[in-house]
């Protein structure tokens, strides 16, 4: 056994920094940085540092091991890819500005990966041919690029940043599930065996498209994400994929509609103002641009829209706000003023909560003039219901009907029943067993793997640093020679025999640094265990100190080497 190697801080190539870097808005970012882990080297793009770089490798190493458990079989494509398959996908357009396109020497249009389907369903078609060859995982863990437009969370949203997708090829429905089924369990195993808190929730499929996706998530202030937990049942899902059941109601009793003068009001709050009504009372109509088409879309007037979902449900056409401008040759369009009761040439997209004989209160297409007693389904027709509402805390749990408690989280990975869409785009077929081409169903699978440094860093860190779980952490011990000579060498002394023993030693043996710069660094770095040679260094003993809980100890040489193998 070639002995683990002892990391000496008077030789590391990284800086610790007590001040955070001025553009840093997350708590992961700030101290990443600050214990010398990475160092930004142009918006959303990081180099990682010697720590950084152990962190990361530790992360990669447990994907692998557990992609490996079931059955998956590593490979590595390029990140430089040719523009063809992604244009029978559709995707070279589809994916808008996030892909990173460039061209060669002689003009060819080429890529940068942002993910990979495409080349793993031509490697399949190109490697199988018949059901004997199936099923099968295939991974890779990669360098992805994606141009985010608001690259501002450091690690957590990089432009160029490192993902394990996996891909899995089946035959049948069943089997995809059992593939699907496999994922869910190395993921569970994965998060678990890195320390990370998640939960997994429902997901919308976005623009990978195909039916039956989850993510993980990881419960954390400086998430992206907001998912709903439900107190009383096991429902938990990203409020993005929320969506809740049309439930019709009687309109009997609602008199016809008519028209109301209300001069002056074209907002919601101005309308239930002079009204005396809630704006729950009203219906709010919003204007999108769908491929640069009108389209209104009705929520009740206290809600918001999620454009998130708006877009999800228009993929891949872009959706865009109208302007001003978008009302000038459109006099059927009346600004502030707009109900879809008499408006022809528009689609007309309303949420579940305006369901077929609820009663509203909205535009009546007139400047200063809106119409009550307006029913849907009466005087007006809605083109398509979709959920299109932020959810809230407290809306009810689509499952049981208790209140939804809201979180932030962070998307640590994402499981995906693609079905047959890239098969069918790219021809994959194998023979069947009755000797007829049998198309592939095909499931994707990511984890992203810089993104969990990241997410462990804000869910673990504490008010004097970073704080690893061991397996994760860039060394087992972190050994501060506090003090000057004497220190120094027994704790270089000590960091040798560790290393002989197989532990995975950092030691501090910078000199000319006092003890509470070295006490303050080593909080920053967070490795799990903080050995101090100080004081009692003549006698041969030692302070270890347990870096989450701050438990101190005193040890002999022997004892600490003993209690840092068991
Ligand atoms: P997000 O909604 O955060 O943009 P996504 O839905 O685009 O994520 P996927 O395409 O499912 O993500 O990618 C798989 C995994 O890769 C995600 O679960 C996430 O952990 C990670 N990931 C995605 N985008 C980034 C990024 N810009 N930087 C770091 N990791 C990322
Ligand atoms: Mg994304």
């Amino acid at each position: 056994m070639v002995n683990a190697p002892v990391q000496r801080m008077s030789q590391l190539m990284a800086k610790t920094l007590r001040d955070d870097p001025a553009d840093a808005e997350v708590l992961s970012h700030k101290l990443l940085v600050r214990a010398g882990y990475v160092r930004r080297t142009a918006a959303g793009i990081w180099t990682w540092l010697p720590l950084g770089k152990k962190v990361l490798a530790n992360v990669e190493r447990i994907v692998r091991e557990e992609m490996d458990a079931i059955g998956g079989q590593e490979v590595l494509l390029p990140a430089l890819l040719p523009r063809e398959p992604y244009e029978a996908t559709g995707r070279w357009d589809e994916y808008g500005p996030e892909l990173f396109r460039l061209q060669d020497r002689k003009g060819g249009d080429y890529l940068l990966g942002p993910t990979h389907e495409e080349i793993f369903t031509l490697i399949v078609k190109d490697q199988a041919s018949s059901y004997k060859d199936l099923p099968v995982i295939l991974y890779q863990i990669q360098t992805k690029f994606r141009d985010e437009a608001r690259p501002r969370a450091g690690i957590l949203r990089g432009r160029e940043f490192l993902m394990k997708d996996s891909y899995s090829f089946d035959l049948a429905d069943e089997g995809l599930a059992e593939s699907y089924a496999l994922h869910r369990v190395a993921y569970q195993r994965i998060f678990q065996r890195l320390g990370l808190d998640y939960r997994i929730c429902a997901a919308t499929a976005g623009a990978m498209g195909g039916s039956k996706s989850e993510e993980f998530l990881a419960p954390a202030g400086a998430g992206e994400d907001t998912f709903a937990d439900c107190p009383s049942c096991d429902f938990a899902a990203n409020t993005e994929a929320i969506a809740y059941e049309l439930k019709p109601v009687d309109a009997a009793d609602v008199p016809a509609s008519e028209e109301i003068p209300t001069p002056d009001t074209p907002t919601i709050e101005t309308l239930a103002a002079s009204l005396g009504v809630p704006a729950s009372a009203t219906l709010k109509n919003l204007l999108v641009k769908v491929d640069g088409e009108i389209v209104a879309i009705g929520v009740p007037g206290d809600r918001e829209v999620d454009m998130g979902k708006v877009e999800a449900h228009f993929a891949p056409a872009a959706v865009e706000l109208v302007t001003a401008d978008d009302f000038t040759d459109r006099p059927d369009l009346v600004r502030g003023y707009v109900g879809p009761q008499g408006l022809e040439k528009v689609r007309y997209i309303a949420d579940p909560r305006v369901a077929p004989g609820t009663s509203w209160i909205t535009g009546a297409n007139k400047e200063h003039t809106h119409a009550k007693n307006v029913v849907a389904g009466r005087d007006f027709e809605v083109d398509a219901y979709v959920d299109v509402v932020v959810v809230q805390e407290g809306d009810p749990c689509p499952n049981c009907g208790a209140g939804l408690k809201l979180d932030r989280a962070i998307e640590i990975g994402h499981i995906f029943q693609l079905g047959r869409k890239y098969a069918d785009a790219l021809k994959l077929d194998v023979l069947g067993q009755n000797g007829k081409p049998v198309r592939v169903t095909m499931g994707s699978y990511g984890v992203g793997v810089s993104r969990a440094v990241a997410a462990l860093a804000e869910q673990t860190a504490d008010e004097h640093g970073l704080c690893w779980p061991k397996e994760v952490a860039p060394a087992d011990v972190h050994v501060v020679a506090a003090g000057k000579a004497l220190q120094i060498e027994l704790a270089l002394d000590v960091s040798q025999k560790l290393a002989a023993a197989g532990v995975r030693v950092l030691v501090d043996d910078r000199a000319g640094v006092s003890p509470g710069v070295k006490f303050t660094d080593a909080e920053l770095i967070g490795v799990p265990q903080i050995l101090v040679a100080g004081r009692r260094s003549a006698e041969g003993v030692l302070e270890l100190k347990d870096r989450r809980t701050g438990e101190r100890e005193e040890l002999t040489v022997d004892e600490a080497i003993a209690r840092l193998t068991a």
